[in-house]
């Protein structure tokens, strides 16, 4: 059976988290979208890791991992991860690599760079790892899978028509150096030589695991606002962040995925430009919640950039679920919220004096104005409970007023960043 984990929001839900929890009974984790561009943070035994690359079974080592098709893969970060958590005494993960992953190339990175600084003001605040110009290139044709490594002359020939199509652009649009095809074709053979012992048909793999009975992880990466056809466009990234790509991206029947865990946090954080309806607007305030938020603070787990915090979503996040299919809720760092006497909370959205709860297309959603009901806080430290009925009433109470606003049913509340600091919790609403 297959189970996706997915971002209900913007990113940063904590879905490294509840992968790591869950991956303790999988036998495959694959990562399906996006590339090192985001990060999951994960604490564990071996002590606290930021992955970007890595799905996050690599902790567990009767799992196999899966860098599925759908992934825009960047060899050397990839082999450096690895490298790394061993430093670190993790044992080696069994690890796979789709023969059709194609390639972040160097180029993709510089493309990232020069076209954010052309922009200038007006970029989307990339995180300038190659994601935009890896997928442009992927739909336009002219991206490198991963099997073209092992056929010389037709990757030689590809290469020398890349380079006429992005000299144009480096030479005319961005003034900088233009590419040599040679020194690109030795690129490849490096990544070749790293990715020898990885590469798999990894589509045929997880298929035979599954007739096996065997259960697989899907680990999404960003949340539904960053979805390129139903998140905040333009200010998204450029794969599709939704559970139902997970099918394409790790190559397997979309009715193999039986639940769909969408990941969301207590309270929104977001990365980058774009509109952020529910955001904290008073410094000081925002400033507290940043600094207690998540697990040392909400700051970027790739960039270290300091995250915009705003109270929780119940409209963005009602509709990430929906877009996500969502079967089950993890409610993500509550605990956090610990502190506050009052906790507001986003109900709905003016826009033009009329109230919704719909979520709306990306123009029209930067005139809403959040609607904020206030709820108390429990205003004690609630991490180290396992039981649902051992939370504080007004904890219960706020999952409860949160879940009746979602429509889907919260069954895991995650009080902690570790893999035991979990609450499994019934819902009225599990079908
Ligand atoms: P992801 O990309 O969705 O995996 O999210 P990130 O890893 O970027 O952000 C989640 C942050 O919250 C990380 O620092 C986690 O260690 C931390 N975290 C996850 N769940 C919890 C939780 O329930 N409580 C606390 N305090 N931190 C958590």
């Amino acid at each position: 059976m297959v189970k996706a984990i997915v971002g209900a929001n913007w990113g940063d839900e904590g879905k490294g988290k509840i992968t790591d929890t869950l991956a303790e009974k999988a036998d495959i984790v694959v990562r399906f979208q996006g590339g090192a561009n985001a990060g999951h943070t994960i604490k564990n035994k071996y002590g606290k890791f930021a992955l970007h690359t890595c799905p996050s079974g690599v902790f567990n080592q009767d799992v196999t991992n899966i860098i599925g098709n759908g992934v825009a893969l960047n060899v050397p970060v990839l082999m450096k991860e690895i490298d790394d958590i061993i430093a670190r005494g993790v044992p080696k993960p069994k690890l796979l690599v789709s023969d059709r992953a194609q390639l972040v190339m160097p180029y993709h990175v510089l493309f990232d760079q020069y076209e954010e600084e052309r922009l200038g003001g007006k970029s989307f605040g990339s995180t300038k790892s190659g994601i935009a110009p890896f997928y442009s290139d992927k739909y336009a044709k002219i991206g490198i899978q991963v099997c073209e490594l092992w056929d010389e002359e037709y990757l030689r020939d590809r290469l020398e028509n890349i380079c006429t199509l992005k000299n144009v652009m480096l030479k005319d649009l961005y003034h900088k150096d233009e590419l040599d095809p040679t020194e690109l074709f030795n690129t490849c053979m490096e990544y070749r030589k790293m990715l020898e012992p990885y590469v798999a048909d990894t589509s045929a793999f997880i298929c035979d695991a599954l007739k096996e009975g065997k259960t697989v992880l899907l680990e999404g990466q960003l949340g539904t606002m960053k979805d390129p056809d139903h998140g905040i466009y333009p200010m998204v990234t450029s794969s599709s962040t939704l559970a139902s790509y997970g099918a394409i991206g790790a190559g397997l029947p979309p009715y193999e995925i039986k639940e769909i865990i969408a990941v969301t946090k207590a309270y929104s954080s977001a990365v980058g430009a774009g509109v952020f309806t529910s955001e904290i607007l008073d410094a000081e305030v925002a400033e507290e919640l940043r600094r207690r938020g998540g697990d040392g603070g909400e700051y970027g787990a790739t960039t270290g950039r300091p995250r915009r915090v705003g109270w929780y979503d119940c409209v963005a996040s009602k509709y990430g679920c929906r877009l996500q299919g969502a079967t089950d809720v993890a409610l993500t760092v509550i605990d956090v919220l610990g502190y506050l006497d009052e906790i507001p909370v986003c109900t709905g959205y003016e826009i033009d004096g009329k109230i919704t709860t719909e979520f709306p297309t990306p123009r029209i959603l930067e005139k809403a104005k959040p609607v904020l009901e206030t709820l108390p806080g429990w205003k004690c430290d609630i991490s180290g409970i396992r039981k649902y009925e051992d939370l504080p009433e007004n904890c219960r109470k706020y999952v409860e007023f949160i879940e009746e606003h979602l429509g889907f049913p919260i069954t895991m509340v995650s009080n902690g960043p570790s893999r035991d600091d979990i609450i499994y919790r019934e819902s009225a609403l599990k079908k």
